[in-house]
């Protein structure tokens, strides 16, 4: 692993920590005045194309951001031809050069934390503490895909000779990849996506969410200023049509997605029906993430992890915890304590350090959420109901909710916000519950609590998920150290920032030479 892979900040399963409190002075107020980002637009080849404007605002108070010039479909076309010229010089780049490019990135990023914060909080609303996770996760990415880049492509694999011939192995980029990423991790799976795809040798058409255009664009800014050729780097900010459109075309090489499962099925299904070369998928959707507690696990972790685990970053991750099951023995004091923790935390303004619950990204995830409340309201036990705050105006505020259901098939789809679903069970059900579990066939996260070693062994070989933590929170995986990523309805893997990532975005060649 690159030595400074994970510096100079300190990550801890807890999150950030900061040294002195007048670093986090400082960073706030750099923060307040780093200049903002107002436009975003398509890039072709380097060059700004018109779109069809929209207003942005933000999350945290509807107040202005700028403006996004959105894909018209017909620059799709357009984009590919460049994406293609694109891959001609890029793919002749050597690794080496690619890497140097990503490390410049990650080092660009490093040096100016405020701008990357600022734009982390106002578009997509987040606390200073998941903003700092982001933007160093971004880092990492740039570096971890830099060195996967120096490992895999710098040079050809020797391999055996019993044929009497020279035989090398070499990896090449596939051609045009087109990165589709979620508005939850804007700037980290968004860079990471890109990063990879750059670091394998593929061009790139990166098509961000439609909630945030702006750090995208900026990201795709660093990246050319980085040396990444602007034919090699594309960007089309737009909606699930410009998505659509690009998946369609018959010259794509690949697609990296990371958002919901039905849109996955969709790029799928439009990759399987096109003619021309079969062109890998890698996606990584949702989940329905389960926490399993047993009787012997220490209360005070299980409840600072569930509330980490589904309240932080307002329940906007695909790893956060959306099913807490616990042992009926142990149930009534738990949820008692877990409910008391869930009321010290503060929802508003995620700017203020207080401040624990931020914002949903759009009115429409707050109207959905708002209606499975109502929902749980008429047919679940509640636990917990927290109350939205009266401030900041004309934000997107949903308070954490815990709700006890009857079943585990009673949650039959995935929950995006902090809302809580708790079931109990017998000691006597564990293999019913891993059943039901199992049978909801999503496998993202899993949490185990417990202090028997047999029991989470037992538990951890159902394999039912991409990972899997133990006493622990279940969000914010390490790259280089924790791969993230699922299966089944989670996913395609390879897992992000993990070692066999970059396979899919790369073909082999075997080489072999008549020496004799
Ligand atoms: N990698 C993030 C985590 O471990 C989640 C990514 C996502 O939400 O897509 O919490």
């Amino acid at each position: 692993l690159p030595q400074d892979l994970h510096a100079p900040s300190r990550r801890t399963a807890r999150g950030v920590e900061f040294g002195d409190r007048r670093d986090l002075d400082a960073l706030m107020s750099n923060i307040a005045v780093a200049a903002p980002a107002h436009e975003a637009a398509p890039l072709i080849a380097g060059a700004r194309r018109d779109g069809d404007r929209r207003d942005l605002v933000s999350p945290i108070d509807g107040s202005p951001l700028g403006a996004v010039y959105e894909t018209r479909p017909l620059l799709c076309l357009e984009a590919l031809e460049a994406a293609r010229a694109g891959f001609a010089l890029w793919s002749r780049t050597p690794a080496e050069a690619r890497a140097a490019c990503l490390e410049r990135a990650a080092l660009a990023l490093e040096n100016d934390a405020p701008r990357w914060l600022r734009l982390l909080q106002t578009e997509a609303g987040k606390t200073l503490d998941d903003a700092i996770g982001e933007w160093r996760e971004a880092i990492d990415f740039c570096r971890y895909y830099a060195f996967e880049a120096k490992r895999r492509f710098q040079k050809a694999i020797a391999l055996p000779g019993p044929t009497g011939e020279d035989n090398r192995l070499l990896c090449h980029g596939r051609g045009v990849v087109i990165c589709i990423s979620p508005w939850n991790f804007p700037l980290s799976i968004f860079i990471g996506q890109v990063a990879a795809a750059l670091a394998a040798g593929n061009s790139v058409i990166a098509k961000p969410a439609g909630q945030t255009p702006l750090i995208a664009a900026q990201a795709v800014e660093l990246l050319h200023r980085a040396g990444a050729p602007g034919a090699a780097l594309n960007l089309l900010p737009g909606g699930g049509d410009i998505g659509a459109g690009l998946t369609a075309l018959e010259g794509v090489a690949g697609v990296a997605f990371t958002g919901s499962m039905q849109t996955a099925t969709k790029i799928n299904r439009a990759l399987a029906a096109r003619d021309g070369p079969i062109a890998p998928l890698i996606a990584e959707t949702g989940g329905l993430n389960a926490m399993i507690v047993d009787a012997t696990a220490l209360p005070e972790q299980v409840s600072d992890d569930v509330i980490a685990s589904a309240f932080r970053s307002a329940g906007q991750r695909c790893s956060a915890l959306r099913l807490l099951c616990v042992q009926e023995d142990i149930a009534g004091k738990l949820l008692t304590m877990i409910a008391g923790a869930a009321r010290e935390l503060t929802v508003g303004d995620p700017r203020d350090l207080g401040v624990d619950v931020g914002p949903v990204i759009d009115s429409a995830a707050q109207a959905s959420l708002i209606a499975h409340i109502e929902v749980m309201n008429r047919t679940a036990r509640a636990h917990f109901k927290g109350a939205a705050p009266s401030a900041p105006a004309g934000g997107y505020y949903v308070a954490p909710h815990i709700f006890e259901i009857a079943s585990v098939s009673d949650l039959d789809h995935e929950v995006f916000g902090p809302i809580l679903h708790v079931v109990r069970y017998r000691a006597d059900e564990l293999d019913a519950l891993l059943d039901e579990i199992a049978a909801l066939n999503f496998g993202l996260t899993l949490g185990i609590q417990s202090r028997i070693d047999a029991v989470i062994e037992h538990i951890a070989s159902r394999r039912l998920a991409g990972n899997c933590y133990v006493n622990r929170n279940m969000i914010g995986a390490v790259v280089g150290t924790q791969p993230f990523g699922g299966f089944n309805l989670s996913g395609t893997g390879p897992k992000a920032g993990g070692p066999h990532y970059l396979d899919r975005f790369f073909v082999e060649q075997t080489v072999s030479i008549n020496t004799a």
